[in-house]
């Protein structure tokens, strides 16, 4: 694994499963933009983001969402209760 892969690769469950991206093309071409990108890409990843700032992820966000992690929480909350 090249050093510059996101810190989150080996746990994230967006690269170990097929839960958060089931189409193979759009996974792949999140992976090689995100996750596996030089210059610490990863870094402006909205999954990246979001588990440093609320310790988790939650499975509707990709690597792309434009949400705050804010919002991603309140989304979070509105869709648990
Ligand atoms: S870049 Fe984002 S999607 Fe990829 S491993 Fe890191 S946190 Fe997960």
């Amino acid at each position: 694994m090249a050093d510059y892969h996101c810190p989150n690769y080996n746990d994230c469950k967006f690269v170990n499963s097929n839960i958060i991206v089931a189409n193979t093309e759009k996974k792949e071409n999140y992976l090689s933009d995100y996750c596996q990108k030089e210059k610490n890409h990863w870094s402006q990843c909205k999954r990246y983001i979001t588990k440093a700032s609320l310790n988790f992820c939650p499975d509707f966000v990709l690597p792309d969402t434009p949400l705050t992690p804010e919002e991603i929480i309140d989304k979070f909350d509105n869709e648990i209760f």
